[in-house]
């Protein structure tokens, strides 16, 4: 007898029939003699109705009260999926976050998760019962409060769930087949990797791939934990996230996992910085100090006059107004010229441990944009990624030009998207 998580996402919840057919599927898992512990999502696009809600009360809601409002997506598909458990003559019982042992610091909105104890979900499932969690959500240790764990989060809540109950395996069904060499929404000849290793999905979701949660990743590369990721809507087999990816004989496959694309950040110029030590670090600690993560950093010779240089960084979209009047406020005191703030920009990366040791992977890399009319505004590098920034109505033709420029396509199957808006 295993211990198996499964997670559903929005799309395998969307609507009464689909709850039905996910109930099936972990009745059948349970009947395979495996204890079974569920993480669902909100139905559907419930989590992005709800901010619009709460955006037509209040532009700015307050970071407790949003959380608040968005964890009760969760809850209803809860209470939903162990409903229709019960209807094909299961125990189930349902558990918030904060119920499940999800505790967290008191960051609303991106809450860390700091420490799982899952009792009564331990209790549920040695009593026979089929446990049912609402992701995305916990509570925090010093207010008490409810908070939820960043967009995507319920994957993080099911892999901390499976690493604190020693699973066996964290299965998150989702709506495509499994981790692709680039979105299928944007590339239908992208191919389905049977297996990629922790460090390369940590880098492809750290670029914007949404199939799974960065922070989940963390979590199953420090226990260790093996992550299947499948379709809720068929059996195939799906992707394996595990230590090392074992690679075949196509070389082009064994260098390069895939390509990721990210339309979520912005790009902040300050421009006209006074080019002396010390004001770098004065503008990012002022980005530090209100809670913003950065990504990219760029500094370039000001156009503006001598003496000066300008620094670009790119940031969520979502932060970009609390960055800019946070350096507003510091302006006289660094005396930097003026703000540019751009959010049409894209970034797409190509991610593979193989680049390491490959020569020549930059270079295709530039050709293929080239070749595609794409200008580059911004590079980064890591070991084994490639990332650039350039328009975001680029975004897409960068995706594919360079997906076909490293042999990525696969010719013989189209990857299918089974459901969901991509929103
Ligand atoms: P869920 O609601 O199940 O959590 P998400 O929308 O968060 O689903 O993640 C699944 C989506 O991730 C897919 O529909 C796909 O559009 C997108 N995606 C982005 N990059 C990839 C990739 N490399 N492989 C598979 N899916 C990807
Ligand atoms: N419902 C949340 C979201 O849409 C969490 C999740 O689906 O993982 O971001
Ligand atoms: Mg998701």
């Amino acid at each position: 007898m295993g211990l198996v998580v499964q997670k559903y996402g929005g799309s395998s919840v969307a609507d009464a029939a689909s709850i039905k057919r996910v109930a099936q599927r972990i009745v059948e898992t349970k009947k395979a003699g495996n204890q079974v512990v569920v993480v669902v999502s909100a139905m559907g696009d419930t989590t992005d109705e709800l901010i619009d809600l709460a955006n037509q009360v209040s532009p700015l809601p307050a970071p407790r009260e949003l959380d608040m409002l968005l964890t009760a997506g969760e809850r209803i598909s809860m209470a939903l999926v162990a409903m229709a458990v019960g209807q094909l003559g299961f125990e189930a019982r349902s558990f918030t976050g904060s119920q499940a042992g999800v505790i967290t610091d008191s960051v609303h909105g991106k809450a860390r998760i700091i420490d799982v104890t899952p009792g009564r979900i331990k209790s549920a499932i040695d009593e026979g019962a089929i446990a049912i969690v609402a992701g995305f959500q916990g509570v925090s240790q010093n207010s008490k409060d409810i908070t939820t764990l960043g967009r995507g989060g319920s994957d993080t809540t099911a892999v901390a769930l499976a690493a604190a109950l020693e699973a066996d395996v964290c299965e998150i069904y989702t709506d495509v087949d499994g981790v692709f060499s680039a979105d299928p929404r944007i590339v239908p000849s992208a191919r389905k990797l049977a297996a990629i290793s922790y460090e390369e999905m940590l880098e492809m979701a750290a670029s914007g791939a949404k199939v799974l949660h960065l922070r989940c990743v963390e979590y199953a590369r420090r226990f260790d934990l093996p992550i299947h990721v499948r379709s809720s809507f068929s059996n195939n087999q799906g992707t394996w996230v595990i230590k090392e990816r074992p690679v075949g004989d196509d070389m082009e496959q064994a260098i390069i996992a895939g390509v990721a694309h990210d339309r979520s950040e912005a790009k902040i110029t300050v421009v006209g910085v006074p080019d002396r030590p010390g004001v770098a670090a004065a503008i990012f600690q002022t980005i530090a100090d209100a809670q913003i993560n950065i990504d990219m950093i760029v500094q370039n010779v000001s156009a503006a006059a001598t003496g000066l240089t300008d620094i670009s960084f790119t940031l969520p979209k979502a932060e970009g107004k609390d960055a800019t009047n946070a350096l507003q406020r510091v302006q006289k005191e660094i005396g930097f010229q003026s703000l540019l703030f751009d959010d049409t920009i894209g970034k797409v990366s190509l991610v593979g441990a193989g680049m390491r040791s490959h020569p020549g992977v930059s270079a295709t890399f530039f050709a293929a944009l080239a070749e595609a009319n794409v200008n580059i505004e911004m590079i980064t590098t890591s070991e084994i990624r490639l990332s650039v920034v350039v328009r975001e109505k680029d975004l897409d033709n960068a995706v594919r030009s360079i997906h076909t420029a490293f042999g990525l396509d696969d010719s013989n199957n189209e990857a299918v998207v089974y459901g969901g808006t991509g929103r």
